[in-house]
């Protein structure tokens, strides 16, 4: 085999050792981190904390309507027990209680509206727990799969790094560090040439180019600067 073809067949291997390593980093990437499952466990946090918040105000508010409660009938115990006389005390207790009435019922009315909004707030957790679930399931299948993938990967990824190892016993440290300069370059470092021209940059090559390249040395575009290969 000719040290071009070497050259030739180890910038295949590299090529491929980049794209399987692009990948596993992708893969990574995408192992790292899933939105969809994190916006779903932030979403029914929220929804949880405002459920909290809401029945935290509900009992408080509950606490107070009870105590107004026991205000009220203390007044009515104190109007109807007979004990109190004196018309102008008995007026002062009604008007308070009359007051304690009118708060009362705004408290309940608050109550009521609270306890719809709990009942709402009650259902949009459980909702959301459900696609919290749902996407951990989903998530866990994925996860599953890229592992997989990504075990593949690295097989492949070792396979072509042993290759990588077997074509270098057999290329010249020279002629390496000529290739990893060009492919630096260029990118691509090895180029075929086929019907006299270099595929690198479809000029066509001089007659003494041509027999150098069919021999077995290594020999460079005088055009784009490549490694010219004859297959
Ligand atoms: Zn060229």
């Amino acid at each position: 085999m000719s040290l071009a073809k070497r050259v030739f067949e180890l910038q295949q291997v590299d090529h491929l050792i980049q794209t399987v390593r692009k990948q596993l980093d992708e893969i990574d990437g995408r192992l790292s981190r899933n939105e969809a499952l994190e916006q779903a466990r932030n979403n029914l946090s929220a929804a949880e904390k405002d459920l909290a918040g809401l029945e935290k105000q509900y009992k408080d508010l509950d606490a107070e309507a009870e105590m107004l409660r026991a205000n009220i009938g203390q007044i009515n115990d104190k109007l109807y027990g007979g004990k109190i006389k004196n018309p102008r005390e008995l007026l002062g207790y009604e008007q308070e209680g009359n007051l304690l009435k009118a708060n009362l019922s705004k408290k309940d009315d608050t109550l009521l509206e609270l306890m719809e909004k709990i009942e709402s707030g009650k259902v949009a957790v459980r909702k959301l727990k459900e696609t919290s679930r749902s996407a951990e399931t989903a998530w866990q299948v994925e996860k599953g799969e890229l592992q997989v993938q990504a075990e593949k990967l690295k097989v492949e990824l070792a396979a072509s790094e042993n290759k990588r190892i077997e074509i270098l016993n057999s290329v010249d440290p020279g002629t390496l560090s000529i290739y990893e300069g060009v492919r630096a370059r260029k990118g691509t470092a090895v180029v075929k040439v086929e019907q006299g021209r270099c595929l690198g940059c479809r000029v066509t090559l001089s007659i003494s180019e041509q027999q150098r390249v069919r021999g077995n040395a290594i020999v460079l575009c005088d055009n784009c600067g490549r490694i010219m290969y004859l297959s």
